[in-house]
């Protein structure tokens, strides 16, 4: 099965750890009020990734720190994001410091609780940003966040201890 996409950037800064490739998942259900991306929303919009393409612009870049999953909502296709994800581990995971990443408008506990085949796709990243864009929380302070109730969250240690476990950046 494919996945539906609203595009990719090449080097973004700000999508998470250093320079990283974010690929913008297509279609998502929260209608946050303010939201950015707003052309993602539609469930039946955008393009289907060509993963092999993908790939290509990963192998040709070695000063990627890794990958961001954004959207859009990302786990609306977890099943499909997972095995995607399990490739690039695969392929780079052995670079230094390569790390991938989800931003999600669901919290790390509705994810675990409500949303099909979320751990799968848990099960492959390293860090998570969960909950939904609150413009009465909105912040150009926070560290790869757009609102204040966003957590970035330790993805192994959080499943692990079964709560949402805090990463810290230095
Ligand atoms: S979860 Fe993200 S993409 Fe979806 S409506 Fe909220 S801010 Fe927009």
């Amino acid at each position: 099965m494919g996945i539906r996409i609203a595009g990719i950037t090449e080097d973004s800064i700000v999508d998470g750890e250093g320079l990283r490739l974010v690929l913008f998942t297509q279609g998502c259900p929260h209608a946050c009020p303010g939201c950015h991306n707003p052309e993602t929303h539609d469930l039946q919009g955008g393009t289907w990734l060509d993963e092999e393409a993908l790939l290509s612009l990963i192998r040709e870049n070695p000063l990627l720190d890794g990958v961001t999953f954004s959207g859009g909502e990302p786990f609306l296709q977890a099943k499909e994001l997972a095995l995607l994800a399990n490739r690039i581990r695969k392929e780079f995971g052995s670079r230094p410091d390569f790390s991938l990443m989800a931003y999600t408008g669901y919290t790390f506990e509705e994810l675990l609780t409500r949303v099909p085949s979320a751990l799968d796709l848990l099960l492959e990243l390293d860090l998570l940003v969960d909950g939904r864009f609150i413009q009465e929380k909105r912040t150009l302070d926070l560290l790869w966040r757009g609102s204040t109730n966003q957590r970035i969250l330790q993805v192994p240690s959080s499943l692990e201890q079964k709560t949402p476990v805090l990463y810290l950046p230095a």
